[in-house]
């Protein structure tokens, strides 16, 4: 359990006009209560202690080197100020006064970012810890990482690895990257020039557009998608199609795929297994989009982060080893799901010679490189034996029929992934259609924080039926969100 439920009904005020519309709104301001101010006078107050100055040792009075000429009496060096900070003379600094900027606001704001609202997926985990609500919303495990994981990354600061990498990524982690490929796909990967490490696979993502694409270049992406997809598009202004990924199990018409793709397009986005549909696109289904990739001479951008949390038999396929993608795919991973370390950032990108190239060149530019010790702790968890792999599928897959039973008896329909650590649920099953309401209510009333299903899409009312929990949290938080759930709307589809 993540702690006690102390959310009181309706915490955030009355419901307006639209409530839907007020809580969307509700993301770009702060609330009253949790303004800067009120939180660092909380802090002072809590954490201050009786006086804030550094106090002077007693057994080590301050002397004057010899060196130095004698100071004369009454005048302070130069150098130093008259007062001493702290002292009952300091003068209170002046206020520096704020000239609102309202009146051009407008001109420091970018026109590639002016329509961007906030991450509804990260947002939602703000707003859980605000009501300390069960976070089913964010995907991040809420169960320590592996402890000898732990351990590499701790080793590594003290033997001193806390200067910059190289900057395509330590050598010894681009060395098991290639070794991890060669192993699980009997892929060759040359790690002096195909391989770059990067901040996390969000990372890996827009550095691999902003390397490929040019202004008005269109990018493929099937829909519902990882939010961040969008954005990133929007980064490098390129125009997104989407094709449609229809429930129950996830399928695309082949001909909308087709009809997608023209002379403009320079990409496909392709999250497999998928986020958040669990769906894991079938080797048939990467062949066609091979097949069109050099049709029409595009590339391949494919996110594999949950390339180990595969379930009921499902294989899952890199387009990089399929015939004739060699040249045309960039395969962006990371260590966040496989290894439980989502707040480590360390991510890559694997593609041939000319891609990587570019892509060098923008993160170069971008974040330089990820932390030192954890890319050590990367080149550790890598190299560890296939039972580590299986074993997080297996668990993984226990977690998923738990929560999927949880979910079925608090009368949601929820959709059985074949991958990664999300379901998708219908709502209509429990009387609702607006998934932001939902969701609203859920965190504030209910205490479970979900993801609305319209976030995963690129137009209003799409996806309102739908909201996504995620299941790679300890037994006791998915138990104690059954409880909430069941609560508040068993009984409501009899
Ligand atoms: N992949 C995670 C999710 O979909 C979140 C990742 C993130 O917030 N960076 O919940």
């Amino acid at each position: 359990m993540r702690g006690p439920r102390a959310c009181p009904s309706g915490a955030l005020g009355g419901t307006s006009a639209n409530p839907a519309n007020s809580w969307r709104l509700s993301r770009l301001r702060r609330p009253a209560n949790t303004s800067r101010s009120s939180c660092a006078t909380r802090r002072c107050t809590a954490g201050s202690t009786p006086t804030n100055r550094i106090p002077s040792s007693p057994s080590r009075p301050r002397r004057r080197p010899p060196s130095l000429p004698p100071r004369r009496p009454g005048r302070p060096p130069k150098h130093q100020s008259k007062r001493r900070p702290g002292s009952r003379n300091t003068p209170t600094p002046k206020k520096v006064s704020r000239v609102p900027l309202e009146p051009t606001t407008e001109r420091f704001r970018a026109h590639r970012v002016e329509h961007f609202t906030e991450s509804v997926i990260r947002e939602m985990t703000r707003l859980a810890l605000r009501h300390s609500a069960v976070n089913l919303a964010q995907g991040f495990p809420d169960f320590p990482a592996p402890a000898e994981l732990k351990e590499a990354a701790t080793r590594a600061i003290e033997e001193d690895f806390n200067q910059y990498a190289v900057t395509w990524g330590a050598k010894p982690l681009r060395d098991a990257i290639a070794a991890k490929y060669l192993r699980h796909y009997a892929l060759e990967l040359d790690p002096e020039t195909e391989i770059t490490v990067v901040c996390g696979s969000t990372e890996g993502m827009i550095a691999s557009l902003l390397a490929t694409t040019n202004p008005d270049d269109e990018i493929v992406i099937f829909e519902p998608y990882y939010e961040n997809y969008g954005p990133d598009a929007d980064l490098c202004s390129a125009k997104r199609r989407y094709v449609t990924l229809h429930a129950p199990d996830w399928t695309f018409d082949p001909d909308e795929l087709r009809a997608a793709f023209n002379s403009k397009t320079k990409a496909i986005i392709v999250n497999t297994p998928n986020n958040p549909t669990g769906k894991v696109f079938t080797r048939t289904e990467l062949e066609l989009i091979a097949e069109l990739c050099q049709e029409h001479d595009a590339l391949c951008i494919t996110d594999e982060i949950y390339e180990h949390i595969l379930y009921d038999g499902a294989v899952h396929v890199p387009v990089l080893t399929l015939p004739g993608m060699r040249d045309r795919t960039i395969l962006v991973n990371s260590m966040s799901k496989t290894f439980s370390v989502t707040g480590w950032r360390v991510g890559w990108v694997l593609a041939a010679p000319h891609l990587t190239t570019s892509i060098r060149k923008v993160h170069d530019f971008l974040t330089v490189g990820a932390a030192t010790p954890l890319q050590q702790a990367g080149a550790f968890a890598l190299s560890l034996p296939d039972k580590y792999f299986i074993d997080l599928a297996v668990h993984y897959a226990e977690r998923r029929d738990y929560l999927m039973g949880l979910l079925r008896v608090a009368g949601l329909a929820p959709y059985r992934p074949a991958g990664a650590y999300y379901i998708m649920s219908d709502i209509k099953s429990i009387g609702y259609s607006d998934d932001v309401l939902l969701s609203r209510h859920l965190v504030e009333t209910v205490g479970v924080a979900c993801v609305p299903g319209g976030s995963f899409f690129s137009r209003q009312g799409l996806g309102s039926h739908l909201i996504r929990f995620c299941f790679c949290k300890k037994y006791e938080t998915l138990e104690e969100a059954g409880r909430r759930l069941q609560r508040a709307f068993r009984g409501a589809a009899d």
